[in-house]
């Protein structure tokens, strides 16, 4: 049987929420079953981890082990034919993406970093920029293989109820080892982006809507500072696979995808740096002011950008999320109904402004329902707000979330469990899923 392992400092991926644990780092599956072992020996139940991307405290555990699910990440086959791969639990989206791009495939739906693992992704049904056309991960997820609690592996396949238990359930009864997941085919690693400047909420909405059937990937950064008639206003950036023409470079290898990422002028430390010095602080509202401004000046600008440089560009500043230390930075994503949308994104940016904590990042996407049972993904809209926390702005912060789950409840909205840091909603709307 294991030995227990020291207790470590465990921390969401915001900084804010942290436990202290014994972290079991197993490697096999028989380590897994030993780990188990363990646990069950000692009367715990343990909480699984895969990268530890989710910002709250869902792969915390304050009350005992942790079991890191990244040791088991081998792929185990792949089929040309049909694009689908089977791969431990443990596996990154990055380490899939190498994988598979030469082969000329890419993951269907990617998360805004590349470093989540394939069991933390089905454990919260993820989405991507592409909601409308894709929907989340587990429309793609042919079968996943859990580890019971009588040691043996079962596989699960998709369309039966053991399958809709496991789908979204960010507190199994036992660790995914294993997921099926179906790639999406593409002929070249490169996207035409078009970037656009919306002037208000009801533009950005609009905007959205309309890109939606048009394009594969839809996404907003608004500006949540903007008030009056400019209250919404956003950057908009739009996608579809490039119009490859003769002679061009297929973009299909880790090189050509690497290449294409850009942060700018300035050098990675220097823009942590600039992160450091700003993050929480009034100079973000000017960042934001400027990424507007700059793209109203210039129209609708068009280019060429590798799916990796449009999917993961933040992965490229290693340890962003360090300058928020040391109180570190909640996010909080509202999925509200499309007929509500207006009225209730109108009101989250209206409630930023009275409480006097505005977002510093904002991004604003379109999704297609999730119809899974235990889907969160409505057909209309989400916005995620990121919130520096300070001495100064916590408990305004608390309370503004709380507003939040409020507004979620009035507009028949929900909050995301992965981005969760305060959250309540889940208690509030006795969903399933809630805290234990
Ligand atoms: C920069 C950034 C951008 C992001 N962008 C998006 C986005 O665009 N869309 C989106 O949907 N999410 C996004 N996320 C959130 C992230 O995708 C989810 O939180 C995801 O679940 C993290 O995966 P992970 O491997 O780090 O899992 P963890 O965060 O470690 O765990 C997530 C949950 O899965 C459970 N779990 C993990 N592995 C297993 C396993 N093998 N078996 C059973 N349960 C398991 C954990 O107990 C926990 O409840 C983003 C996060 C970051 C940091």
């Amino acid at each position: 049987m294991s030995a227990l392992p020291a207790p470590e400092r465990v921390e969401g991926f915001g900084l804010y929420n942290v436990s202290v644990s014994p972290v079991y780092r197993p490697s096999s599956l028989n380590a897994l079953r030993d780990a188990l072992a363990a646990c069950a020996a000692r009367g715990e139940a343990p909480v699984f981890r895969g990268s530890g991307r989710s910002y709250g405290d869902a792969s915390l555990n304050a009350l005992g082990p942790v079991i890191e699910m990244t040791g088991l990440n081998a792929i185990a086959g792949f089929d040309e034919a049909t694009g689908i791969v089977r791969a431990g639990a443990g596996l990154t989206l990055g380490a899939l993406w190498q994988f598979s791009i030469p082969l000329g495939f890419w993951p269907p739906v990617v998360t805004g970093t590349m470093h989540v693992t394939l069991g933390g992704a089905v454990a919260m049904n993820v989405h991507g920029k592409n909601g409308w056309r894709k929907g989340t991960i587990g429309d793609h997820v042919e079968s996943v293989s859990v580890l019971k609690s009588d040691g043996r592996v079962e596989e699960i396949a998709r369309g039966t109820p053991a399958f809709d238990d496991v789908l979204g359930n960010w507190r199994p009864q036992g660790p995914i080892v294993e997921v099926s997941l179906r790639l999406k085919r593409v002929a070249t690693g490169y996207l035409d982006v078009e970037a656009f400047a919306t002037p208000n909420l009801t533009a950005t909405l609009d905007a959205l809507d309309r890109a939606k059937d048009g394009w594969d990937y839809v996404v907003g950064w608004m500006d949540c500072w903007a008030a009056g008639a400019g209250l919404g206003r956003s950057v908009v950036h739009v996608a579809n696979e490039h119009a490859l023409k003769e002679g061009e470079p297929r973009g299909l290898s880790v090189a050509e995808q690497t290449a294409d990422v850009r942060m700018g002028p300035l050098p990675a430390p220097v823009l942590l740096l600039g992160l450091r010095l700003t993050a929480g602080g009034p100079q973000m509202r000017l960042v934001n002011l400027a990424k507007y401004v700059s793209a109203a000046a210039h129209g609708r600008k068009r280019y060429r950008q590798s799916l990796v440089a449009f999917s993961f560009l933040l992965d490229y500043l290693p340890g962003w999320n360090e300058a928020y230390r040391p109180g570190g930075f909640i996010q909080y994503q509202l999925f509200v109904p499309k007929a509500a949308a207006g009225a209730a994104l109108e009101k989250a940016l209206r409630l930023q402004h009275d409480a006097g904590v505005v977002s510093s990042l904002a991004v604003i996407k379109r999704h297609r329902a999730d119809p899974s049972p235990r889907g969160y993904v409505p057909d209309g809209f989400s916005l995620a707000l990121d919130f520096p926390v300070t001495r100064r702005n916590a408990s305004r912060l608390v309370r503004l979330c709380r507003a939040f789950d409020a507004l979620l409840l009035e507009c028949g909205g929900r909050a995301y469990r992965a981005k969760d840091c305060v959250g309540s909603v889940e208690r509030l709307a006795g969903a399933r899923g809630g805290r234990p």
